[in-house]
This record gives C-alpha cells, structure tokens and sequence, in this order.
C-alpha cells in the first residue's frame, strides 16, 4: 500500500521486520491464498514460512529466543498478514495470546518449560473459554476442575477453539470452586475461575486420555485454520499446571491475554480492509461502462474516498491502542474502541468493494469473494460490538464520572 495506513516514528528494526514481513506476504501469501481456502487446506508451507521468519517468537522476550517485540511491531506484521489471508493471522493470534499471558502470568517454571519451544513455533496455543452454551458470558463457565490429592480433574465442554486441533498447547478457562463458599461464588463468580495449560498431540479425536478434539467445525469463511470443540471428560492434569501456580485467578489472566487480542483483531480488520480497497481500487480502473471506467463515475469514486477513509481511520485507532499498552498504559477503553471501529468497517469496505465488483463480485475467481466471508468474523470473535461497546460505556462513565 502506497500512501494509505502509514505508521509514523517507527524504528529501524520495525520497518525491517515490517518490509520482510510484507514481502514474504506478496510472494507466498496472496498468490496461493484463495486456492488453499476454497480447499480448506491448511497452509503448512506458509507457516513453515513464518516460523523460519521468527514470527512465532515476535513478542516472546530474547531470554527465551524470542525477538522481544512490541506489541505495535506484532500488530502491524498482523496487519500485513491478513492484507495476504485472514486465517493466517488466526493460526498465529492464539500462539500470540497463550504466550502472552505465560510470560505475564506464568511461573518461572512454567515460562522455562514453555516458551523457548513456543519462540521456536516447535509448540503452538489455543486457548479456550468459550463453550456450547456461553461467548460472551464468560462468567457463566461451567466447565470444572475438581482437587485430588496433587492433581485436578477437569470435566466440560469448550466451543470454538481456534487451532484447536494443530495446537500443542491448550490454555483453557474452568470453574475451580476451592476456599470458596457457595455465597462468594454467587457474588464474584470471576474470582472461582482458573487457567489450566493443558499440553496434548496435534490432531483430531482422544488427543490424551481424558482429552477429545472431535473434528474440525464448518465454517462459512475463515477456513485453513482449524476450529474446534473439545472435551474434557476425566481429564488429569498436575497442580503445577495451573497458570501462575495459584487458582481463582483465571478469569483476569484470560481476559488480560483476550486485551491484547483485541489490538489483533482491529489489525486484522486493518488488513483485510487493506486488501479490500486495493482490489476494488484496481478493478474501478479496468471495468468500463458508460464509455469510461465505473473509478470516472462519481459514485464509484465516492465509494472509493469513504473506503479509503476508514482504512486510514481505523488504522489509526488500531495503532493508538498497540502503543497504549506498550507505554505500560491500561488499553481496554482504546482496544475496545479500535478493535470495534475496525471490525465494523472492514465488513463495510469489503461490501462496497464487493459492489464495486459487480457481478464477478460474486464469483469464486475473485478474491473479493473469499474476503466477503472472512470479514464477519471478525465481528464476533474476541467480544462482539455490543460487548466491546458494553466495555466502551463501562469505561467512560468511570473516566467521566459525575461529581455532582
Ligand atoms: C470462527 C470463530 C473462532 C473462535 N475462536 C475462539 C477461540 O479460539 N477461543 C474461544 O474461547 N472462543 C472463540 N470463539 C468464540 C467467540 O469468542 C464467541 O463466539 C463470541 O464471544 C460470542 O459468543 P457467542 O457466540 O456465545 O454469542 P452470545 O454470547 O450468545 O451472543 C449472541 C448475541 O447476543 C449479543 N449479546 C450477548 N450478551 C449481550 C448483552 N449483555 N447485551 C447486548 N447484547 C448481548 C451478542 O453481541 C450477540 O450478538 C470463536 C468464534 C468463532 C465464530
């Protein structure tokens, strides 16, 4: 992209990183993209690619043989990344939030174990909170972890676990109801939630026993990366599995890891709104009617001009709220707006680039129709607008709290 969603004040090593990562994007992302989706084929050599890259290890510290980068660097290699396909960016998101919340929150002992072999791509995370019954209500898990003697026995049912099937690495939220009374658990229900790391094979059916990955979930879009459920029935894991070593934190460290998340999915948006307006740009100049190209007519070119704005606008949002958690800044309010605004208007530039297609819009032999089923997605995962704008309101009442 020549002159749209340009990032001011970043460093050597950025634009470094940046320009091998979008180089690598147009010559081994976007020309085989459309081809592996419609197969629903996972793109094992573009993430053999990308695990050469050091993309896997972008954010894990140099002590563990990660490259030790911000979060404004991860963001905009995500972005370029889902410029190329969408799925990619999903195969390398939860890796990204697992790792992020053991380096935050894992013990000494944990981070040792896991993270040089995560920098490495050699083992990949999912994460779970989701289940059958609940998204958004994360406090309405009823998956549990029960005590016995130096071990817990998991039991439950998750939904939605991207990568769910190639992942090595589960970090997966549970109700663990010790030292709680029954009252404290009806008034903070959060506070009796914890996080398990769960270590399985890659693959599909009785992953461990006690541990089931049924099969892959068909999707509409967003294929290539697999989507799973998974079920606990019976499953034993030791005490020194527990995320941070210390139960009833769960629900602060998943929602921490789910924060940064957010600043991953507005990039997404960023990306494939990136790659939206670049074809319908494209197309406006070679499609005549009327004697001139439809990019001569005035309402194509309206449509092109507000295209264009959200790009930049959401850009902006997106790259504001990367640099807000960098600073050390608390980020949900910028997050949740960027992650909002992003999502909302890629799916509005991809529709009108869409239009701007005409019929052949509508054909698979053209990129823009594999975009129109990727962008819902991005509506949905990670907290839905309404939830995003429940934590927007939340926020600003607390930031402009009414003296009177
Ligand atoms: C492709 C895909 C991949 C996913 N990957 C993962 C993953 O890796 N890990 C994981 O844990 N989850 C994952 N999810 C799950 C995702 O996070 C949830 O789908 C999402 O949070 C919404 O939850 P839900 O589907 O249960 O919808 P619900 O929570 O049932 O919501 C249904 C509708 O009601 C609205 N709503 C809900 N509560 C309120 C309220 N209080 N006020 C107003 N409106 C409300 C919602 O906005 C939505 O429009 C994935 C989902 C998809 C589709």
């Amino acid at each position: 992209m020549a002159r749209l969603a340009q990032t001011a004040g970043l460093t050597d090593v950025q634009q470094e990183i940046l320009s091998t990562v979008r180089d690598f994007v147009d010559k081994e992302i976007i020309p085989v993209a459309t081809e592996l989706e419609h197969r629903d084929e996972y793109p094992q050599a573009i993430v053999d690619g990308l695990k050469e890259l050091g993309l896997f290890g972008l954010m894990i510290p140099e002590e563990y043989g990660g490259l030790g980068e911000s979060l404004l660097t991860y963001a905009l290699c995500v972005e370029e990344i889902a410029r190329g396909w969408m799925s990619v960016s999903g195969i390398v998101n939860t890796h990204f939030i697992v790792a992020y919340m053991l380096k935050q929150h894992g013990t000494q002992e944990q981070k040792d174990r896991y993270l040089p072999r995560m920098a490495a791509g050699d083992v990949r995370g999912a994460f779970s909170m989701s289940e059958p019954a609940l998204g958004s209500d994360v406090s309405a898990i009823t998956s549990k972890a029960v005590r016995d003697g130096e071990e817990y026995v998991l039991d439950g049912q998750k939904m939605w676990l991207t990568n769910g099937g190639t992942s090595s690495l589960v970090a997966v939220l549970v109700r663990s109801d010790e030292g709680h009374s029954p009252a404290e658990r009806a008034a903070a229900p959060h506070r009796s939630m914890t996080t398990f790391l769960i270590e399985k094979e890659p693959g599909f059916g009785e992953v461990r026993p006690g541990l089931t990955i049924p099969g892959k979930i068909d999707k509409m879009g967003y294929k290539g990366v697999d989507t799973t459920e998974m079920i606990m029935d019976g499953l034993r894991l030791s005490a020194d599995q527990v995320l941070g070593g210390a139960t009833g934190r769960g629900f602060y460290q998943m929602m921490d890891g789910v924060e940064v998340g957010r600043v991953n999915v507005a990039a997404r948006g960023c990306g494939v709104a990136q790659r939206a307006f670049e074809l319908g740009v494209r197309y406006a100049q070679q499609r005549h009617t009327f004697g001139k190209p439809i990019a001569q007519h005035q309402a194509i070119q309206f449509k092109l001009a507000e295209m264009a704005t959200k790009v930049e606008a959401a850009h902006a949002m997106m790259v504001n709220a990367a640099r807000k958690k960098d600073s050390g800044e608390r980020n949900d309010l910028e997050a949740g707006m960027a992650k909002y605004l992003a999502s909302e208007y890629c799916k509005e530039v991809v529709e009108d680039s869409f239009r701007i297609h005409g019929g052949y819009g509508f054909s698979k032999e053209y990129e823009i129709e594999r975009l129109y089923r990727e962008a819902p997605m991005l509506l949905i995962g990670e907290g839905t607008a309404e939830i995003q704008k429940m934590i927007i309101g939340r926020r600003l009442l607390e930031e402009y709290r009414f003296q009177g």
